[in-house]
């Protein structure tokens, strides 16, 4: 048991969270460190000395941090703890018992409430991203060893024949009967590219049940803000960076999920080469086309989780026409491989940075 260390690192992301600007974001660093090594954990609620309710929990191999502000704070947090360590239980692959590894175990079969919605919008992503998000992915997740640490660049042949069985065209879901079935044998999905979203999405359904108008989720560096401080001022969010403790710049939200994907959240390296966790579909080896770190930012934290993965894998310039086609739903902050950032125009009065950046307009 590792409760200490999980003590002490809570300890360093509080106080990163008070440290000026760079606000309430926990940083995804520590998290990262610790999913080795820390199991499911959950602290009590504390009071804060401003009347915050907060409490840690660690799930989803994740850092997680659930606040809330109100009469009902604490009956709120107990709340969202609960179903964030039921959507854990239900959702990971690392779990025999868990949904999607039954599912996985049959190819297919029948499906909860949530695990049909996740499939439902996993599948509809696939569409829309042109198959850059693909639930079918986890074959050759785990031939590069990322679902049990046994890390390995893989043999070009058995990586070509383990791509042939992702293809989310062949996952049928009927949304009437709540089942699923994959096309051919030894296809396996992994919603872990969209699954921090939906919990975050869930647990502002939560807060809000509860009467919660003001609250902040960090989820291992993933941010949902229930509407504003409760002074009335937005919420500062610090979008982490590649770099141990820094960040690229500070984006002011209400209502709003921040969603980062980067390759330094999960990697190994070999012969001096860095492989990172998110894998481009057509190709099976990790995304490389020129996005180190893609930051979503929209009311819908689903759609914003699974977006970051997407256009990290899509590189700048698809990822910059697909949010030309669908600027209605949501805003980025994209970082070249140069260091230079790149963010939507809907987002440009409300983000500020040391760094490079260019606005990216509608036309
Ligand atoms: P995220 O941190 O949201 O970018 O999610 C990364 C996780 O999504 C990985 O650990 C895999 O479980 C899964 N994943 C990796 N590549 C893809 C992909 N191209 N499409 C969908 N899910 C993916
Ligand atoms: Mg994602």
């Amino acid at each position: 048991m590792h409760f200490k260390q999980f003590t002490a690192i809570i300890t360093t992301a509080l106080l990163l969270a008070g440290c000026g600007n760079a606000a309430e974001n926990a940083g995804a660093e520590q998290t990262a460190s610790m999913s080795e090594t820390v199991s499911e954990q959950a602290s009590e609620p504390v009071t804060e000395s401003d009347g915050a309710v907060s409490q840690e929990i660690f799930a989803m191999d994740t850092y997680m941090v659930v606040k809330a502000y109100g009469d009902r704070a604490k009956d709120a947090v107990t709340a969202a703890v609960t179903e964030i360590q039921r959507l854990d239980a239900l959702l990971s692959t690392g779990s025999e018992d868990s949904e999607v590894s039954v599912l996985n175990r049959a190819g297919g079969g029948s499906l909860s409430t949530d695990t049909e919605t996740l499939i439902e919008r996993s599948l509809q992503l696939y569409e829309d991203t042109d198959g850059a998000f693909d639930l079918s992915i986890y074959p050759v997740m785990e031939l590069w060893g990322f679902t049990d640490d046994s890390f390995a660049v893989p043999d070009t042949v058995e990586l070509h024949d383990t791509l042939a069985l992702v293809d989310a065209s062949k996952v049928t879901l009927n949304t009437e009967e709540h089942t699923v079935s994959y096309g051919t044998d030894g296809m396996k999905i992994d919603l872990g590219g969209i699954a921090k979203g939906y919990t975050s999405a869930r647990v502002s359904e939560i807060f809000k049940s509860y009467g919660v108008e003001s609250g902040l989720l960090n989820l291992g560096g993933n941010v949902q803000a229930i509407g504003a401080k409760t002074d009335g001022s937005s919420w500062n969010v610090a979008i982490t960076n590649t770099d141990e403790d820094g960040y690229l710049g500070v984006l002011k939200i209400e209502d709003q999920a921040v969603i980062t994907s980067g390759g330094y959240e999960r990697y190994f390296e070999e012969d001096g080469v860095r492989y990172h966790h998110i894998i481009d579909p057509a190709t099976g080896y990790p995304a490389d086309n020129g996005v180190i770190s893609s930051s979503i930012i929209s009311s819908d934290g689903m759609l914003a989780d699974g977006l970051s993965t997407s256009l990290y894998v899509m590189g700048l310039d698809d990822a910059i026409a697909y949010w030309q086609d669908h600027s209605e739903e949501f805003d980025f902050v994209l970082e070249d491989e140069s260091g230079d950032l790149y963010i939507t125009e809907g987002i440009a009065e409300a983000f500020s940075s040391d760094l490079n950046v260019t606005i990216v307009k509608k036309e």
